[in-house]
């Protein structure tokens, strides 16, 4: 038994190499940040909560034919994943309009879009993650035609997949961020997590626009109950996983 070592600590989640190469594992850590990390702060029992749903939606994608990087959940916050190289994009699907498409558009928060958009950023702590254009993207080499194609194509899967589900547990999915990875295999996975740090996700049974907010946007503008509202989404999901 090899001890595991330390390959990288992000602001959510430490990554560990395992006797394996192929595998990895990802420990879930309580700490929040928000706006590029300018706002820290903790939230009690979220790393426990982000590796329950994650672990979740990716077997309930891996059943809809979405091919992630989840292997196994071996304790509450750590979950084994396939070693991929994470490619510098965040692909971002949005239902509904907030954050930044109303702050740079002009949408009017809650709008319902007419078809689901797809929006990549590069992932690039140090100039802020900005919104690519494609030409920006193809530029920089962040990925082949082909991939951007298919990149598209597996985050309106993951959305019509998701969407409905949370549907079921009363709950609307506004909008979420992906990221990808390529394997050994050049094979494109869906890694990172899906959470509430990572969805908008707004309950349908209260129309109070701050109420029915559950996920960080309820950190990141100081809503309060962060930690119940984490929860409440993970009884949800289990309570539907149970069903299903
Ligand atoms: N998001 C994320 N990480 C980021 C940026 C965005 O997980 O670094 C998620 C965010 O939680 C939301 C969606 O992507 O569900 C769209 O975020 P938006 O572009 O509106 O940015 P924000 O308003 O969060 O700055």
């Amino acid at each position: 038994m090899t001890a595991r070592h330390k390959l990288y600590e992000g602001k959510a989640k430490i990554l560990y190499t395992t006797d394996d190469p192929e595998i990895l594992l990802t420990y879930f850590k309580d700490d929040a940040t928000a706006f590029n990390a300018q706002k820290r702060g903790s939230i009690a029992g979220k790393g426990e909560i982000n590796c329950a749903i994650s672990s979740h939606l990716f077997q309930l994608l891996e059943a809809h034919h979405v091919s992630t990087h989840f292997v196994d959940r071996p304790t509450a916050n750590e979950m084994h994943v396939r070693a991929v190289t994470i490619l510098p994009l965040e692909v971002v699907v949005r239902n509904i309009a907030a954050g930044s498409l109303c702050q740079q558009t002009g949408l009017e928060l809650g709008t319902v879009l007419e078809q689901p958009l797809v929006e990549f950023y590069y992932k690039n702590d140090a100039l802020g993650d900005p919104l690519l254009t494609l030409d920006r993207l193809f530029l920089l080499d962040l990925a082949t035609a082909a991939q951007v194609d298919q990149l598209r194509a597996k985050a309106l899967q993951v959305n019509r997949v998701l969407s409905e589900f949370f549907q079921k547990c009363g709950i609307t999915l506004v909008d979420f961020k992906l990221e990808f990875g390529l394997d050994r295999e050049q094979q494109i996975l869906l890694a990172d997590e899906i959470s509430p740090d990572t969805c908008r996700l707004w309950d349908q049974a209260d129309p109070d626009p701050n109420r029915r907010v559950m996920d960080k946007d309820r950190f990141r503008r100081d809503l309060g109950d962060v930690e119940s509202a984490y929860q409440q989404v993970l009884q949800r999901v289990l309570a539907q996983t149970a069903q299903s």
